[in-house]
């Protein structure tokens, strides 16, 4: 009697989940792309809200899947990810005679599954970023720490130095910088320029790109790393509005900064930190 009413509870339970077993069923790919998306979603961080946000991975077959337009990040399901063929937006980016519905129906086009939803209209910037910056997996929120910053006088300027060891090790030693520019293809032309300024300074690619007025996107080689980059940015930014309420920042000296970026252990310990799950 007991054994039967356990087994009873134990079936009615999995019957009320059906997304649950879904999640297990789910190719490994999907999932990891969703978890950095309700991670990235999750309302305790104040990194997005509503419809703000986009997250994307490469699938390494000459696609990529991105959030679809609208989709709530912290909820966002497997039918609000759509696959896009990189060929397709690399063949309109330079088309600047596109009108905003030239650009719904390249994206439309784009897709390599008829039956997905309209992808993200940062969909460009993304290809981008997955191609040009040399990532394979993107996250881009407006976290209001960062906004604090990105929207005041200051613009990104706070962000060019640095105040503490961590954020070198995990945001990069330099990062990228784009004005505000109407978000769509004109902001992925903008970062495209950007990372080709930054290969030629800097000679490899930026982790974190500063929207200015807009929100940061975190390029890295795992959606875990993705993720960290966005928390310590994320605590970065909060440090950084601290200090400018206690008389303004005490930014390490140029050398310190570089020698962090360049000690051994600290590169053990960055490879450490990715691998974290
Ligand atoms: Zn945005």
């Amino acid at each position: 009697m007991i054994a039967l009413s356990a087994t009873t509870s134990l079936k009615s339970g999995f019957d009320l989940c059906p997304p649950l077993a879904q999640f297990k069923l789910m190719n490994p790919f999907i999932k990891k792309l969703l978890w950095l998306s309700h991670e990235i979603g999750r309302e305790d961080r104040h990194l997005a809200i509503l419809g703000e946000g986009n997250t994307s991975a490469d699938a390494g077959d000459g696609t990529f899947w991105i959030k679809a337009s609208g989709g709530n990040l912290a909820a966002l399901a497997e039918e609000d990810l759509t696959p896009v063929r990189f060929d397709a937006i690399a063949a309109s980016l330079d088309d600047t005679t596109l009108d905003d519905s030239g650009v719904r129906e390249v994206l439309l086009a784009s897709r390599s599954d008829a039956n997905a939803k309209l992808p993200s209209v940062e969909t460009f910037m993304h290809a981008v970023c997955l191609q040009e910056g040399g990532a394979q997996w993107i996250g881009h929120c407006h976290p209001v720490s960062v906004l604090q910053i990105l929207c005041s006088r200051q613009g990104a300027a706070p962000f060019l130095q640095h105040v503490f060891p961590d954020e070198i090790v995990v945001c990069g030693r330099h990062l990228g910088v784009v004005p505000y520019i109407d978000p769509g293809i004109e902001l992925a032309r903008a970062v495209r320029s950007e990372l080709r300024r930054f290969r030629e300074e800097y000679g490899g690619t930026p982790k974190v790109i500063l929207l200015v007025n807009h929100g940061p996107v975190a390029l890295g080689q795992s959606e875990r790393e993705v993720l960290n980059i966005l928390l310590m940015l994320d605590k970065w930014a909060r440090i950084l509005v601290g200090n400018f309420a206690l008389g303004g920042p005490e930014f390490l000296p140029e050398k310190n900064s570089t020698r962090i970026d360049t000690r051994p252990d600290e590169h053990y310990r960055r490879a450490q930190i990715a691998a974290q799950q």
